[in-house]
């Protein structure tokens, strides 16, 4: 017998398991990643888990700026490591996302949406703290290339035909799909988005088409980030916010799966899809969970 005990959670990140989504999407082959089941509560564990094995050497204090999820994330691995941890958060996030932030013991900065990322800036400079900078490291998308992806793939046994996945940072799609394309160059890589987001003209060329703005926390951005590498996405696909939280509720009361609101904007995009995607075997993410919405969605 060999023993299973983890140094700390930083170990127990990641092997989150796949799961059929057989009552949602009946008759059809899809299968979820159920990324909540990481130790901080979301895929951004890996994603900073990597970022702090390149930090410099001698780096005491970390900032980021976050939507919350990369915040905890952060905080959690600044509390075994043993870091000073800044984290900057838009005020429009849920009030359980920032306390589970500061429940690490993390200081939060409740921040104007337009200045969360200059906010972290201002605080990097003045502290000589070392920055993550999601939206610009290639270090976000690596993490998914090295980690989540080649994961993902191993758990499907290689049986997928296309990945759907939210787009935030960008940095999860583009990661993982462009890992999958390199096993199958004919694995096909769709992103979904809240209506009036800004990735579907990129990759599309699609018209601009009214101003952005979502109660669907993690996903949609007003202006395409770094992370994002238009040249793995296939399409990207828009979802009314109505439809996300709708589609996020029956994945709690049909599938039992309580994630997040971003879930729910995937499973709405994939449920759009189905009627092109027949006898297709499609995968995708579900980031966080619903735990963390429970005032504001359910
Ligand atoms: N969903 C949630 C809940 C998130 O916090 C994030 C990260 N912003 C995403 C989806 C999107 O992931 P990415 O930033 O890798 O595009």
């Amino acid at each position: 017998m060999q023993s299973q005990v983890k140094a700390s959670v930083m170990e127990a990140i990641g092997e989150t398991p796949v799961v059929r989504l057989g009552r949602l999407f009946r008759g059809a082959n899809v299968v979820a990643k159920l990324e909540y089941m990481n130790p901080g509560g979301s895929i951004k564990d890996r994603m900073v888990r990597h970022m702090l094995r390149q930090r410099p050497a001698d780096t005491t204090h970390v900032v980021e700026s976050s939507s919350g999820n990369t915040g905890a994330a952060l905080a959690m691995a600044s509390a075994v490591l043993g870091l000073r941890c800044d984290v900057t958060v838009p005020r429009t996030t849920s009030t359980e996302k920032v306390r589970r932030i500061a429940a690490y013991g993390a200081e939060v900065h409740l921040c104007d949406p337009d200045d969360y990322h200059a906010a972290a800036e201002r605080l990097v400079d003045e502290h000589g703290a070392h920055y993550l900078d999601q939206y610009c490291t290639p270090l976000n998308r690596e993490a998914h290339y090295r980690d989540t992806g080649p994961e993902l793939w191993r758990q499907l046994a290689g049986e997928l035909d296309v990945f759907v996945c939210g787009v935030g940072s960008g940095g999860t799609i583009s990661g993982i799909g462009r890992y999958l394309k390199e096993q199958n160059p004919r694995v096909r890589v769709i992103g979904v988005e809240p209506l009036h987001s800004s990735y579907r003209k990129l990759v599309t060329d699609a018209p601009a088409d009214g101003s952005f703005s979502t109660v669907v926390e993690g996903v949609g951005k007003r202006q395409p980030s770094q992370s994002f590498d238009p040249s793995v996405v296939d399409d990207v696909v828009q979802v009314k916010d109505a439809d996300a939280l709708d589609w996020c509720r029956r994945l709690a009361r049909e599938e039992g799966i309580l994630a997040g609101g971003s879930s729910g904007c995937v499973a709405a995009g994939i449920a759009a899809l189905l009627p092109k995607l027949q006898g297709q075997r499609i995968a995708t993410v579900f980031p966080d969970s619903g735990a963390f919405y429970l005032s504001k969605y359910f």
